[in-house]
């Protein structure tokens, strides 16, 4: 086991955290980032709607990313994952899978969340190429295409009102009986969408790419395109130390500057956020970041 002191420990390098880092990197702070590597997006071919990378892989967006911090050597990233948290009179130690030991002042969690995705046959092999969460990300690619919205109730009317500006021809799968009150349903049917309540079985897919959907009754439907928003939960397990808060969502609680209930402890990107985004990420790191510089700041130039 070995000891190492940071100012700051980022934990998760994607592209919220190592957002957080690249601010912190120019500012000289004392960085590790410890990052298990499993983004959620990877297994999207392209990503969308991110100024400058619009339709770049996002594994090479990362990998960009990495490449472009690698200049400060203020910075150090290791794969790893981390595992647990103390803390301590002097701010916190943090364990790893591979029992390596690290201290910081200051936390950033960047840790993301995880998609739990349908158990529905050929989901998981289409998840982020045609079945897919968000119409701003991926709805473009597939105007104007055959479209299936796997959800119930207000949640599926949200995503039809969203959809249907992007294709005219749009199907509600509500897997079961459908959770619509009549005034859902007119609209519904003003807007020519219409309902299938009957339980999906399978999604036929080639290499990922839907081409229909199976029913239990054995009816089938040709699609292009499904869009489903599974539930989801925190990614890591970090959050049941030192009693960080979560929203009634699941999301970890923070303030204006992404400061969570723990002081010392800020997060930011998906695990924070029901906005998820590439941009929004960034953002939410960068400003992470930014709040923990000053806090630093604060501690060191300010304290007599
Ligand atoms: C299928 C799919 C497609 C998407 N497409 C787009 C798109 O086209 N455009 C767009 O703008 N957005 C898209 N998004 C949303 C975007 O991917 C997320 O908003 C973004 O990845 C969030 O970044 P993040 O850094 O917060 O979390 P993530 O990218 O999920 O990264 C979290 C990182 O933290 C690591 N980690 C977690 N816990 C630990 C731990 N204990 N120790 C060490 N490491 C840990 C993980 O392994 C991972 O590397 C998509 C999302 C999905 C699911």
């Amino acid at each position: 086991m070995k000891n190492k002191d940071h100012e700051v420990i980022i934990i998760g390098g994607s592209f919220s955290g190592l957002s957080a880092a690249l601010t912190l990197g120019r500012m000289l702070r004392k960085v590790l980032i410890i990052d298990y590597a499993q983004p959620c997006n990877r297994n999207a071919r392209s990503s969308q709607n991110f100024l400058t990378n619009d339709g770049e892989s996002p594994l090479a967006i990362i990998e960009t990313a990495r490449t472009k911090l690698s200049k400060y050597s203020n910075v150090k990233l290791i794969y790893d994952l981390a595992v647990s948290i103390e803390k301590r009179e002097d701010g916190f130690k943090v364990t790893t899978m591979a029992k390596e030991i690290f201290r910081a002042s200051k936390l950033i969690y960047a840790t993301g969340i995880k998609d739990h995705l349908p158990s529905i046959d050929g989901f998981h092999s289409c998840w982020g190429i045609s079945a897919i969460h968000c119409p701003y990300c991926h709805g473009y690619e597939y105007r104007g295409k055959r479209t299936a919205i796997l959800a119930n109730g207000e949640a599926a009317i949200n995503m039809t009102a969203i959809v249907k500006n992007l294709t005219n021809e749009v199907i509600i799968l509500t897997d079961g009986p459908a959770e619509l009150d009549q005034k859902q349903l007119n609209l519904l049917k003003k807007n020519n969408v219409p309902i299938i309540e009957t339980s999906v079985e399978k999604l036929v897919h080639n290499k990922g790419q839907i081409e229909a959907v199976n029913f239990t009754d054995g009816h089938q439907i040709k699609i292009d395109v499904l869009y489903n928003s599974p539930a989801c939960a925190q990614h890591s397990v970090l959050t049941n130390f030192l009693a960080i808060e979560l929203t009634n969502n699941g999301l970890i609680k923070v303030d204006h500057s992404q400061q969570t209930t723990v002081p010392g402890i800020y997060a930011c990107g998906d695990n924070c956020t029901a906005m998820r985004t590439i941009s929004q990420a960034i953002f939410t790191g960068n400003l992470a970041a930014a709040k923990v510089n000053t806090e630093l700041t604060d501690e060191n130039f300010y304290s007599i």
